[in-house]
């Protein structure tokens, strides 16, 4: 089985969010399998410095009205199984950011991701692929390549859809920049616009997407393009993403001040204690630390945390945010902090240390999406002890089941409306449960931290469709 794996996002080379970490993860536990898997993405600006690059050939793609010649670099993933092909063009990919400045994309997306598209389809050919599985609305445009036969003849196109509510929207006109005949354009119409993912959902061989909850939901509602998922129902898998513990494990998490696991969770506190004292907060191992890592976007509930903000915090909380995005948030919790400085860190900006020093320090992790295809936080949160409390959406309603305190089962808090006080009464049955019982705290944490949330189980899934598929 040959799987060529397109992302416009691959950890550690480029990373905004949860693709990243799939887009590397799945082709690693896939190879554990025995595929022969290799990944294709862009060579964005600082790739040279994060594996050894050797030139392999070049590609010609046909992009905004004219061919553009790229050259294709082979680098590797971290621990060298899974080959990475990076393809060259300086002047759409040698760019400080993946997909733009100031939270907007770079006008070009458009070519910028035909092009990633159409170079991996060449690719592909040149590789002998039998599966081609890509990723959102970046590269969901060479399911639509390989229907109209631009592609190679036999290969089978998996889209699996990370995120619906992105979708590769463009004035109808810039279609040109494709250099389709109309007849193949025509797919990509929705609306009036131009939809990339509306081409691949229809263009696909199979749709997979990254929880079955969020499966089901998407069909209910679907960001305005139920109408194309709803006949392909049939051809729409949800597999549950997993989590890659060669990258969050805290019994080997090198950011951390100080490893721990299950048997031993001891060194937990350090790092709360350490956290603390770096940024500025009371040093109090009793406070419970409410972490949140996130993409600052509507989508995940930042509405909520603000209206509730100050009725959170009278709940003898400590806050840490990690993020960038929306201003409008930024501000807010930058001015949060300015109020509270003993008892909030606000940290805009992306750091990858922190982010995994923040799981291991929180006491509490705080996801209270309005949606969530399948979110990762909550993965790592439960394997570094720190309890989950989230809205039972998507793939966080998939991982998180509510504590039972009669029969002491459950790893996490959830709620269902997407309301402050709903939000409110879940942190506070933590922050209770926290304050008045650390024994049965520390259950709820190890039970967590015990559960398996490896890649291997999807992998098989994965697997098991590519096989269907190669077969039909
Ligand atoms: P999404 O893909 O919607 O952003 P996920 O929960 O699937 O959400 O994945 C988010 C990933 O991005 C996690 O690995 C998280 O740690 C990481 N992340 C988000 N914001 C930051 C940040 N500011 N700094 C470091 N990592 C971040």
């Amino acid at each position: 089985m040959r799987v060529l794996f397109v992302s416009a996002e691959v950890a550690p080379f480029a990373k905004v969010g949860g693709l990243a970490d799939v887009a590397a993860a799945l082709p690693r536990a896939l190879a554990e399998l025995g595929v022969e898997v290799a990944i294709a993405m862009p060579k964005y600006r600082g790739v040279e410095g994060k594996t050894r690059l050797s030139p392999v050939g070049s590609v010609s793609v046909p992009v905004a009205g004219e061919e553009k010649m790229c050259q294709v670099l082979r680098g590797w993933l971290p621990e060298g199984k899974v080959p990475v092909y990076f393809i060259a063009h300086d002047p759409y990919f040698d760019r400080d950011q993946v997909y733009g400045e100031g939270g907007g994309d770079y006008p070009d997306s458009l070519e910028r991701f035909a092009l990633l598209s159409r170079g991996a389809l060449v690719l592909a050919g040149e590789l002998g692929v039998d599966i081609l599985h890509v990723n959102d609305w970046h590269t969901a445009l060479v399911p639509v390549l390989v229907r109209a036969g631009f592609g190679p003849a036999r290969v089978k196109t998996v889209l699996t859809i990370h995120n619906l509510a992105y979708q590769g929207v463009f004035p109808w006109a810039r279609r040109t920049a494709l250099g389709l005949p109309e007849s193949v354009a025509s797919v990509l119409e929705h609306r009036g616009k131009l939809n990339l993912l509306k081409g691949g959902i229809l263009a696909a061989d199979l749709l997979t997407t990254v929880s079955p909850t969020y499966a089901r939901e998407i069909l209910e509602r679907g960001e305005g393009l139920e109408e194309y998922l709803r006949p392909r129902a049939g051809d729409l898998v949800g597999v549950l993403n997993g989590v890659d513990y060669s990258v969050w494990d805290p019994e080997t998490d090198l950011h951390l001040w100080a490893n721990y696991s299950a048997e031993d969770p001891s060194g937990k506190a350090e790092n709360k204690r350490r956290l603390q004292v770096e940024l500025g907060l009371e040093p109090d191992p009793r406070a419970p630390l409410v972490g949140m890592i996130s993409r600052l976007a509507e989508q995940k509930g930042f509405d909520l945390v603000m209206e509730a903000f100050d009725r959170m915090m009278a709940l003898g909380v400590q806050f840490v945010l990690l993020g960038t995005g929306d201003p409008r948030y930024e501000a807010f919790f930058e001015k949060a902090a300015g109020r509270h400085p003993k008892r909030v860190a606000a940290l805009i900006t992306f750091s990858e240390e922190w982010a995994h020093r923040i799981e291991a320090a929180s006491d509490i992790f705080l996801m209270p999406s309005r949606f969530e295809p399948c979110g990762l936080n909550q993965m790592y949160s439960l394997r570094y002890g720190t309890v989950p409390v989230v809205r039972a959406t998507g793939g966080l309603a998939d991982t998180v089941r509510e504590y039972d305190p009669e029969r002491g089962g459950g790893n996490g808090f959830t709620f269902e409306e997407y309301t402050p006080e709903a939000m409110l009464s879940a942190l506070r049955r933590a922050v209770d449960l926290y304050l008045r019982d650390p024994e049965v705290w520390k259950r709820l944490m190890l039970r967590g931290m015990r559960e398996d949330h490896s890649w291997e189980t999807s992998a098989r899934e994965y697997l098991k469709l590519y096989q269907k598929l190669a077969g039909s």
